[in-house]
């Protein structure tokens, strides 16, 4: 969290939670709202049967003592105030105080008109807790029938990782969910990564017993799809204004036939792939497809003004991308999205 929204002292607390019973005629609504949903109790003596009895003691250890100010414990826990301002509410014939107010906060309490119990955990170990309640699934049980022999018992070994993964419990909406094949993620918009490479340095991917030849057949050599977005900028009149990573704005890769067709509907984001600057003609070939519209060739991505530069470095200063320190700052600020303080 952002640290003006942390609440990092007691002062803070007040204001967001209330343990006490409110003003009956200042405000009506609030005070039957904690009346129905915020009391704990009655327990103790006057009610022995309640749920939070154990050992006749209340589990939850209400009613909580009197206290005239907010304050952290040792453990670093909160102790919320709780005034003997003489208000007290009607239980179940039971005069209930202050000291058995669940916290609870105002805007919540009257926006959702239900039990809420909001506490202050402003500590690291409370996230845990929240990612496990939010992945942790059902609740689920195990049972069976065993015979229970002496001899049976001490034979049988348990193993606690099978039993972990058997008995995941699903509910019946979680069940149907699943039968029905419904999505249980999905990405969007449709992202297609943008594979480019020096000439003659396309990826070759081939088995340690394949035969140099055949490998070099292989039409996916022929036709990367860098190579074959040049040559769809020869056939298309299209295609040249577009440059490469606007191209699957337009055009969809197919991968059975390896090569670019016109896009009949939806959309796609194009990513070209990160360059690390020492890497040197590369890094300058991905500065100029992000400038370059429409080139046939090789060549022509080095070209400007109908010049041909040596190299892809020399047509980046051609186009005026290298005078100043801009690609070097464009480069920082699109590795800040991923890279450590470290690599940048
Ligand atoms: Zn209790």
């Amino acid at each position: 969290m952002n640290a003006d929204h942390k609440l990092p002292t007691v002062d803070q607390v007040d204001p967001f939670i209330s343990v006490e019973i409110l003003d009956k005629n200042e405000v009506p609504e609030l005070y039957y709202l904690v009346k129905e949903f915020m009391i704990h109790g009655p327990c103790g003596i006057e009610n022995i049967k309640c749920l939070c009895m154990v050992d006749k003691k209340c589990s939850k250890n209400f009613p909580k003592k009197i206290r005239e100010f907010t304050s952290i414990n040792g453990k670093g826990y909160p102790v919320y105030r709780r005034r003997n301002d003489g208000r007290f509410v009607d239980k179940s014939n039971v005069m209930l105080d202050n000291r058995s107010v669940v916290p609870y906060n105002k805007t919540l309490l009257k926006r959702y008109q239900a039990h809420i119990n909001m506490e202050w955990c402003n500590q690291a170990g409370s996230i845990k807790y929240l990612f496990k309640y939010i992945n942790k699934g059902q609740d689920r049980a195990s049972i069976c029938f065993v015979q229970s022999n002496q001899q049976y018992d001490s034979q049988e070994s348990v193993d606690e990782i099978k039993d972990y993964y058997s008995c995941r419990y699903r509910s019946a909406c979680e069940a149907s969910w699943r039968i029905f094949s419904y999505d249980i993620h999905y990405k969007k918009s449709s992202i297609i990564r943008l594979p480019f490479h020096l000439p003659g340095q396309q990826q070759v991917i081939y088995e340690d017993s394949d035969d140099i030849e055949d490998v070099l057949d292989k039409p996916s050599v022929a036709a990367s799809m860098f190579l074959e977005w040049m040559k769809c900028n020869q056939s298309y009149l299209e295609a040249c204004t577009l440059s490469y990573v606007e191209f699957p704005t337009n055009f969809v890769w197919k991968i059975d036939e390896r090569k670019w067709e016109r896009r009949k509907r939806g959309f796609s984001i194009g990513r070209i792939h990160a360059v690390s600057p020492s890497l040197g003609e590369a890094y300058y070939l991905r500065i100029l497809l992000n400038k370059v519209k429409g080139p046939r060739t090789f060549d022509e991505i080095k070209t400007f003004n109908n010049v041909v530069y040596p190299t892809f470095r020399d047509a980046c200063y051609a186009y005026d991308l290298l005078d100043d320190d801009n690609e070097y700052v464009e480069a920082i600020s699109e590795a800040s999205f991923s890279g450590t303080g470290y690599y940048l």
